[in-house]
């Protein structure tokens, strides 16, 4: 059970401060909406006080708006719903509660995608996460919900066949050396060093029960609870996202089934689509992108709105939080929800494919006013 003795003292002596942050969570948790959600919690009995405890901790950044709360369960986004819908109606560009979410799984929809300039196109990579119904999500699950969740993976992942067979390697059988080059290679996530990471508390118990599975030539991959149960990765070298993609959805489609026939479904529904752990993943949880050149085009006083009218984002190659060197940037989608997964990548195909002519342009001495693209 949770403290209790809390509600002795008022809502008032409760409220945290939020004077100097910049995130969504902070924007809509008025004293008011506070009062009225701090005595809910979840069947598991996850609090209004653990799901906005990092953006509570993380005020942000005056320039980038982080979302500032996680869930602990499937029914965190129902039971906290006055606090959750405008913060998802905030971050996904007006998704209303009465919106529908759209799935598009079949590879097949998305046109073109296997050409990409591989001088400019360095790798490229499409991931989401799944959650598995009736366990705790990463921020507030117990040590043999998190287990159990492992061993169903390894269980299911087990079974792939062909150019998806492959291995899982529990982070605690790793030495820091095999760790930190899988790291620095771009195949496992980073060590529990975030904030945002850490003030969740998603980095519990690290390194139990965390992993990764991969096949042989790392081409499919599936990080085992880190921020979502499963993260799954599919990514390969030069500019054929079509494939990448294929496989992508080949692979996740068989472990879904996998689940399935183990009596597990993932977490999802018609208006949330797949439920994850951070706000800004439901839906797809898809982000597909490519490591590209764009030596030229990122100098440029409108790279900015070019990747915004494109409904695209920039990171660095280190991965998010990081820096660009070199000129080369993580161009990805930046949207999740109210999209599906064929048209998120069709914008990044789309997208890339510009940004490269528009590098292309500006490396032979042209200017890019006649490129400047429409908002998608
Ligand atoms: P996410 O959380 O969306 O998976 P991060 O920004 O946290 O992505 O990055 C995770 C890792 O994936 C980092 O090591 C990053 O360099 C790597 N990565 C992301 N996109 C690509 C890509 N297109 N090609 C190669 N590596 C990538
Ligand atoms: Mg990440």
């Amino acid at each position: 059970m949770h403290n209790q003795l809390k509600m002795k003292f008022s809502s008032e002596q409760e409220y945290p401060d939020l004077s100097q942050h910049n995130n969504h969570m902070a924007k809509v948790l008025t004293p008011d909406l506070y009062e009225s959600l701090r005595d809910k919690e979840t069947p598991s009995g996850f609090t209004l006080d653990d799901l906005i405890q990092t953006g509570v901790d993380n005020p942000g950044h005056p320039f980038i708006m982080t979302v500032g709360c996680v869930a602990g369960d499937e029914e965190t986004y129902e039971v906290f719903k006055e606090l959750l819908d405008p913060v998802i109606e905030d971050r996904h560009g007006g998704y209303q509660p009465s919106d529908k979410h759209k799935t598009d799984l079949n590879a097949d929809n998305l046109q073109g995608g296997d050409d990409l300039d591989p001088d400019y196109v360095l790798s490229s990579r499409v991931r989401t996460g799944r959650s598995v119904r009736g366990f705790c999500l990463p921020p507030h699950c117990s040590r043999g919900e998190r287990r159990a969740i492992e061993d169903l993976s390894i269980e299911s992942l087990d079974l792939l066949e062909g150019d998806l067979k492959g291995t899982y390697y529990a982070l605690k059988n790793m030495t820091e050396e095999e760790q930190q080059q899988l790291i620095d290679d771009h195949f496992l996530f980073d060590k529990p060093v975030s904030p945002l990471l850490l003030a969740s508390g998603m980095a519990r118990d690290w390194p139990d029960g965390r992993g990764i599975w991969h096949n042989d030539n790392k081409t499919f991959l599936v990080w085992v609870n880190e921020e979502d149960h499963l993260r799954v990765i599919s990514m390969q070298r030069g500019g054929n996202l079509r494939e990448v993609f294929q496989r992508f959805c080949c692979g996740l489609t068989q472990i879904e089934d996998l689940f399935k026939e183990r009596g597990h479904e993932f977490m999802w529904n018609e208006h949330l689509g797949y439920v994850l752990t951070c706000p800004s993943n439901l839906g797809t949880g898809l982000r597909a992108g490519v490591h590209v050149k764009l030596a030229h085009v990122s100098r440029h006083e409108k790279f900015g709105e070019i990747l915004k009218r494109l409904r695209l984002q920039k990171r660095g190659t280190g991965g998010v939080d990081t820096a660009a060197v070199g000129g080369v940037f993580d161009i990805s989608n930046a949207d999740r929800l109210g999209f599906s997964e064929v048209e998120l990548v069709q914008l990044v195909v789309d997208g890339v494919q510009l940004l490269v002519q528009m590098e292309k342009q500006l490396e032979a001495g042209g200017e890019l006013d006649d490129l400047m693209p429409e908002q998608k």
